[in-house]
Order: C-alpha cells, then structure tokens, then sequence
C-alpha cells in the first residue's frame, strides 16, 4: 500500500505518489508560536494558532487546526507504527490534509498525476478538481 507516509524532520511527513514515486505532498504542523518555513514568497511565518501546513501538493497551504484535532493529527503524524504515518487516517481528521489520497484507491498521487483542473464560479477561483490515475474524480484543493 502506498498510503503511508514517512516521518520527516520534526513533525512532519512526507507522502510519496503511487504512479512517478515523486513526493506527493510533505505535512508539517506548526503549533502556535513556533516559527515555520513556509517557502517562497511567504519565507518564515509564525502562526497564532495550532495548524498544519501542507507542502509540494499545487504549492503551500495552511490550515488551522485545534484542540482535539491537532492532538489527533499529531499522533498520527509521530507514529510509532513500522509503515509509517498513514494518509488515510489523516484524512479522517480533515480531507484538506490528505487531499493527495484518492478515497476510492486509497492510494497517494502527486498534484501533476492528478491531472488538477480549476473550475471557476462567477469568475473567482472555485475549487480544483482531479482524475487519479486509475480514473477517479474527487476534490484536490477547496
Ligand atoms: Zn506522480
Ligand atoms: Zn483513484
């Protein structure tokens, strides 16, 4: 199963894509306070809030995450487990950390594999929609 992640640097993972084995998407959290490299243009941020930045998946995106949530998504991401830390419960937490996992595959793909296409409502960015490789449609970024 290629769903599972490996643990990288602190708190985080990294989530290679099923079809080119190319990184898929990289997961860090960043609790509050604690200064992050977001990567350009945003360069090193700190956040006031609990969260998780997700990498490498159609650039860099931040979601807040509290309490309980960040709890549960934490110990998924520090896992002792021997496959590593695994995208399908992450998505459980929320769907937006783990977008990069076809739901009925299971399986991880990288954002070029999912073929991402961009649909528009009234002229503003709507949401991306993607076909996996093995043809399925799902959301990719909201
Ligand atoms: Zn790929
Ligand atoms: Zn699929």
């Amino acid at each position: 199963m290629s769903r599972h992640g490996e643990k990288v640097g602190v708190l985080g993972a990294a989530f290679r894509c099923a079809e080119c084995g190319e990184i898929a998407g990289v997961l860090r959290l960043t609790p509050a306070g604690q200064p992050v490299d977001m990567g350009p243009p945003l360069g090193r941020t700190t956040h006031e809030a609990d969260g998780v930045s997700l990498d490498l998946f159609g650039g860099t995106s931040w979601h807040r995450l509290e309490g309980e949530a960040f709890g549960r998504l934490r110990a998924l991401i520090e896992t002792d487990a021997p496959d590593g830390p695994d995208a399908l419960e992450i998505r459980r937490v929320h769907w937006e950390l783990a977008p990069f996992l076809c739901r009925e595959c299971g399986d991880v793909y990288c954002w070029t594999d999912w073929k991402p296409s961009v649909t528009f409502d009234d002229g503003f960015y709507d949401e991306t929609r993607g076909t996996c490789p093995r043809g399925h449609r799902q959301t990719i970024d909201d």
